[in-house]
């Protein structure tokens, strides 16, 4: 061995080999034709593309984070795409500092607070512009994944979906294996896969941690709430008009924080993480509150997010039992019922490296 090489001994345990890889594999390559497909809709035949998009694959996704977590950090196309240079050896594989680890999961928070309100004005009715965004986060992540070690420099850190996997994926129902990391480097620390019952609560290393942690836990639930309560529009014509997207979700937001801070500070002897499920809870709940109804057409903007109107074929009140249901079902899932000790997947063998002496060995 060459002076300064080092030595890596890897660990073959929770390794995916053979017909589970492939079946991951053919699993990773359908979901990102699937994503491809929506891509090119957006540009090409814009009404199906947002039908696609806004109206199916992102009402799914929260109920996928809460229940399987690790399904989706396995077959998410924009994770794929990231991945690609570390799968394909093409990555520097840089360790990253947890403080810019930290720095950069508070600026993912920050990233999808100011995102989501535009959807009101561009990106729920303009394809080219849902397609552009898609375009700007790949080309950021895949950078990201040719400078950084595994997931550490999008799907842990930057990912603006990625607070949301975080906040909601504390019961996950099942540990998956890791279909990405081939040994586990260590690259995020803690490693929000490989930890069991993840929450926004656990990981207080640096302010950077505890500031994203307390903004995703006490703001979302306003937040979302109050995003349901401004309709679409076509563009921003105006400094008002953007104003006006962003200041309903954000007095949500801010009331959520007040009353998260209230409750911490008087309910003293209920524990942070059972505060922290309580609004994930209702985060998720409202977000089904509201969302269920429209995509069936019984939204508070009639014509907002419907994915199918069935407004005068059916009565509204079996969609409200149907809300009722998911209400008491997140509540009980996240809250209640006392989770296994899952994380969202199994942690790969460790790969050890030591630095050989500098003298040849
Ligand atoms: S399992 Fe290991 S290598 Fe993979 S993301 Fe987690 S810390 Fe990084």
């Amino acid at each position: 061995m060459e002076a300064g090489q080092a030595k890596v001994i890897p660990f073959t345990n929770n390794r995916l080999s053979g017909r589970s890889l492939l079946i991951w594999r053919i699993a990773q390559t359908l979901v990102w034709f699937v994503g491809l497909f929506i891509f090119f809709n957006l540009f090409f035949n814009p009404t199906l593309g947002l039908l696609l998009f806004w109206n199916i694959l992102i009402p799914v996704a929260p109920a996928l984070l809460v229940l399987a977590t690790g399904l989706w950090r396995n077959i998410c196309p924009l994770a794929t795409t990231q991945l690609m240079p570390r799968h394909f050896n093409l990555s520097l594989k840089k360790k990253m500092p947890v403080s810019l680890q930290a720095k950069l999961q508070l600026i993912s928070v920050v990233v999808l607070f100011f995102l989501v309100p535009l959807r009101h004005a561009i990106f729920n009715t303009d394809g080219l512009a849902t397609a552009i965004l898609l375009m700007v986060l790949s080309t950021i992540a895949v950078t990201m994944g040719f400078i950084y070690d595994w997931k550490s420099g999008w799907c842990s850190t930057l990912c603006p979906v990625h607070p949301v996997e975080r906040l909601y994926g504390s019961a996950a129902i099942f540990s998956f294996p890791n279909a990405h990391c081939e040994n586990c480097v260590n690259c995020s620390i803690p490693c929000p896969d490989s930890t069991p019952n993840f929450h926004p609560g656990l990981s207080k290393k640096t302010s950077w941690h505890s500031w994203s942690g307390w903004l995703i836990a006490g703001g979302l639930p306003g937040f979302v709430w109050a995003w349901f309560h401004v309709p679409d529009q076509h563009g921003i014509g105006s400094i008002s008009e953007l104003i006006s997207i962003y200041q309903i979700p954000f007095l949500g937001l801010v009331v959520s924080l007040f009353l998260f801070n209230l409750i911490k500070t008087v309910f003293t002897k209920i524990p942070e993480k059972k505060l922290i499920l309580f609004f994930a809870a209702a985060a998720v709940s409202i977000y089904y509150w509201y969302r269920l109804p429209a995509l069936f057409g019984f939204g508070n903007f009639d014509k907002d997010g419907v994915l199918i109107s069935l407004v005068g074929v059916i009565p509204e009140w079996p969609i409200t039992v149907i809300t009722t249901i998911t209400t008491l079902f997140f509540f009980w899932w996240l809250l209640i019922r006392k989770p296994p000790a899952n994380s969202w997947l199994i942690r790969p063998a460790y790969l050890m490296r030591q630095v050989a002496s500098k003298k040849s060995s």
